[in-house]
């Protein structure tokens, strides 16, 4: 019986280890922040950002940063209904109200048309997220966003290293937010990182980074307002220094074994991939693939057909609009049918950086064995 293949893991070298066990051993009392501070300059001078806040996760980065906009009760932030809902969770811990629009059926990301309807008098800002690598439309959401006066919003969790037109994803907008969860392309366990230009509203999110205490602030166990405890420690910023050297090496990776795919696969029309449209590299966090609707594959026979083989792959995101969460909120299969249709025909393939020819080999055999099955008419 052939080994399970996994959908992603890190990559983990000596260099790692190192660091790690540095931290650990020495990065306590005057050394308590120095990976942190490594890590964050770092980031910030590979994202191309004046600054960067390291965090506990991106989901606590979109938080303070909506928070430090004043983000609240009363307002609407829009963003694509298919989404993981790390993405939406924050604008709902602060009372706005998450406006979910469909996705363009090529990029999978927010359709700019739909954004536009979408704007009335309480909109206040748009995330985009850059779905699986693939990045939004940014220079017409920046257009839509000055000439509405809204705050545009780079989720860039899923495109760490992708560029649009000569800028880092995540750099282009008026903050970035990333995620090193364990899936993602460079990991520090958990964790995240808030990055911007925007000097003042980093020197709002840092206070509230710190429990509401601002820099400068002498007297001790003084918060000058309320913030929030979402911070990375020494020890998993030293893991992130360790992979933000390797960061050129793990994305290239990525790139790579997505090129492997697409050579066993691009030849077959009823499938198509993660797009890498004129002036934009693309990192593929997850490589994609979607069935075109004629070739009439369902969710259940994808998911069936890899897990016989003990192969993890993985389903497209849910329409947010579909989770109980939001049920009885919104009517958007409706106003969002891309979302709902493209979630039943495709699938994110295994993607971590060691993968070897023979693993991509079986998971390519999974694919072009169901479209033979679908071609012959067995449904
Ligand atoms: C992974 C992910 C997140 C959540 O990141 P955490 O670090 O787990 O909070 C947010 N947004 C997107 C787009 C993601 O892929």
């Amino acid at each position: 019986m052939s080994h399970k293949i996994a959908y992603t893991k890190p990559s983990i070298t000596e260099l790692e280890i190192r660091y790690v066990t540095d931290a650990v051993t020495n990065g306590w009392g005057e050394q308590c922040y120095q990976y942190i501070e490594r890590l964050e300059q770092g980031f910030a001078r590979y994202i191309g950002t004046k600054h960067a806040i390291a965090t506990s996760s991106c989901t606590g980065a979109l938080h303070m940063g909506l928070a430090a906009l004043g983000i609240g009760p009363g307002d609407e932030v829009i963003l694509a209904d298919t989404n993981w809902i790390a993405s939406v969770s924050p604008v709902v811990y602060l009372g706005a109200k998450p406006v979910f629009v469909d996705i363009l059926p090529d990029s999978w990301c927010l359709d700019t048309a739909a954004v536009e309807q979408a704007i009335t008098a309480n909109t206040k800002a748009i995330i985009a997220v850059h779905l699986y690598g693939n990045l939004c439309d940014m220079t017409r959401l920046q257009e839509l966003a000055s000439k509405h006066g809204l705050v545009l919003i780079e989720d860039a969790a899923e495109a760490l290293g992708s560029e649009y037109h000569g800028k880092k994803a995540g750099s282009i907008a008026d903050f970035g937010v990333f995620s090193f969860h364990g899936t993602k392309t460079m990991t520090t366990g958990e964790g995240g990182i808030f990055v911007t230009n925007n000097t003042e509203l980093f020197e709002k999110v840092l206070t509230l980074s710190n429990h509401g205490r601002k820099r400068g602030q002498q007297k001790q166990f003084w918060p000058d307002e309320l913030g929030y405890k979402y911070k990375m420690s020494n020890i998993q910023a030293a893991l992130g220094c360790a992979q933000l050297e390797r960061i050129d090496e793990l994305v290239l990776a990525k790139r790579a074994l997505f090129a492997k795919y697409l050579e066993a696969l691009a030849k077959y029309p009823e499938l198509t991939f993660n797009p890498e449209p004129e002036g934009v590299v693309n990192s593929v966090w997850m490589p994609t693939v979607v069935f075109s609707s004629e070739s009439k594959i369902t969710q259940r026979q994808l998911l069936a057909a890899f897990s016989q083989q003990l192969i993890d792959a993985r389903v497209f995101f849910w329409p947010l609009s579909s989770l109980p969460v939001f049920s009885g909120q919104y009517n958007a299969e409706g106003m969002s049918p891309n979302a709902y249709d493209l979630c039943q025909r495709a699938i994110n393939l295994p993607s971590y950086v060691d993968i070897t020819q023979n693993e991509i080999d079986r998971v390519c055999d999974v694919v072009i064995r169901l479209l033979q099955r679908q071609g012959a008419g067995h449904v």
